[in-house]
């Protein structure tokens, strides 16, 4: 391939890229993705699948139930099959501050439209196998939740929906320029081409930093590892139960392939930097610790058993990108015309990527923001060091669901 020109190039094919381009090609863009490695090897193939409709603010709740009916409309208005599961989730908190935390989730996420309720112990008895409630807690219903058993899917339906819609999807070839002239992105390089374009898309995940830098620009994130684990088969799962979040506990299990899939937001979490690694740095090298997983665990040991004894089939891990304030980072780079960012995931960027790349796409492409999208902008943060990046990072990340508590 030589030159090519388009009106919008993409870095990165993750969750994130790939709908930002797909709604940017339906828009009827001419529209290229270029991706270091295949698409979905990052975080997105590592994500658990779970779309949460109960969120912290009124955008984070619209976003995420329209990115609910979007996945699981995926086939109508995109042209390509997806099977999503919907079996509703559980939201349950053991303690006295937590259940105040979720009676207020439960008043305002009405407030914005969500369907949420509390759950009375009958009902969870009946709806569920693998956990077993025990003493004093209080719990939400919330039937709108979805999830989707292998993030691979998703990827292989944006890239099928991409295909059908005339996006390409440029593999294994890295981003190494963004040529900026009279103050405007141009386009951009890699080592086997130049693609020129007044529109590009930083939507690099992890290395959205560097990507950024390449630039000269700045975007206020910083990564932190994430993961979670999935036992081997086991006959006290029934495929067919619901999620769980315990919201004490930060922890989130669901049934996968069989077994229990179990992951969590440790309170000491580990951020990782791709910009002071190896250049080959990918998410295969970040550092696993079964460790923590067992020890989040252990907090429901009573409720559900299996959690800390079942052997595991699977232990995966990756990185999100928290923002300062844990709300998504998605809009123009201020001070340079040409680049915009989708990102700032906060551990929910497969889900809401359905909804993030719809509002941006149609940003990009009528020139005006959808209503209460530029509460996303990048522009909303001042010059932040480093430190205060990761600090507010990790903070976001140990309270991804007790933000408010
Ligand atoms: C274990 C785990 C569980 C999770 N569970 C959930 C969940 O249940 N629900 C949910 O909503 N979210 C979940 N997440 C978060 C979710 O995975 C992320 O929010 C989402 O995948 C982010 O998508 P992305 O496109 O920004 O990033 P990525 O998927 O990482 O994609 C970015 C891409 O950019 C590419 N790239 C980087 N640099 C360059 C370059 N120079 N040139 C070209 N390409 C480049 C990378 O190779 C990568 O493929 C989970 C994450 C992890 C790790």
């Amino acid at each position: 391939m030589g030159l090519v020109d388009a009106d919008v190039v993409v870095i990165g094919a993750g969750a994130l890229g790939l709908s930002t381009a797909l709604h940017c090609a339906l828009a009827g863009r001419s529209v290229a993705v270029v991706e270091r490695h295949t698409a979905g090897s990052q975080a997105s193939g590592r994500a658990a699948g779970l779309f949460k409709s109960v969120q912290a603010d009124e955008l984070r709740t619209a976003l995420a139930r329209r990115s609910i009916t979007r996945a699981m409309t995926f086939a109508d208005w995109a042209g390509a099959p997806l099977k999503t599961v919907r079996p509703g989730s559980f939201l349950i908190a053991r303690t006295d501050q937590h259940r105040q935390f979720l009676c207020r989730e439960l008043d305002q996420s009405r407030r914005w439209g969500a369907d949420v309720r509390e759950a009375t112990p009958a009902e969870l008895a009946e709806r569920l196998t693998y956990y077993r409630p025990v003493g004093d807690y209080f719990a939400l219903s919330c039937p709108e939740d979805i999830y989707i058993e292998d993030p691979a899917s998703l990827i292989q339906a944006y890239l099928a929906a991409c295909r059908r819609h005339g996006a390409a999807v440029i593999e294994n070839e890295p981003v190494i320029g963004i040529p900026v002239t009279a103050g405007r992105v141009t386009g951009v390089e890699t080592e086997r081409r130049s693609i020129a374009a007044p529109v590009v898309v930083d939507a690099a995940g992890g290395w959205v930093r560097q990507v950024a830098g390449l630039a000269g620009a700045w975007v206020p994130l910083a990564p932190v590892r994430h993961q979670l684990l999935i036992t081997e088969p086991t006959p006290q799962v029934d495929p067919a139960d619901p999620i769980i979040r315990v919201v004490d506990a930060a922890l989130y299990l669901r049934p996968a392939r069989g077994g229990l899939m179990i992951g969590g937001f440790e309170p000491d979490p580990l951020p990782v930097d791709p910009r002071h690694q190896p250049p080959s740095f990918s998410t295969d090298d970040v550092p696993l610790d079964l460790g923590v997983l067992r020890q989040l665990a252990a907090q429901v040991a009573r409720e559900v058993p299996l959690a800390s004894t079942a052997p595991v089939a699977e232990h995966r891990g990756g990185l999100f990108t928290m923002s300062p304030d844990g709300r998504f980072v998605t809009g123009p780079v201020p001070d340079l015309p040409g680049l915009w960012v989708a990102s700032g995931c906060n551990g929910s960027g497969f889900s809401s990527s359905l909804g993030i790349g719809e509002a941006l796409a149609a940003w990009i492409t009528t020139g005006t923001p959808p209503p209460g999208l530029t509460a996303l902008s990048p522009a909303r943060f001042g010059p932040l060091p480093d430190h205060a990046l990761v600090s507010r990072g990790l903070w976001q990340y140990a309270h991804y669901y007790d933000p408010a508590a």
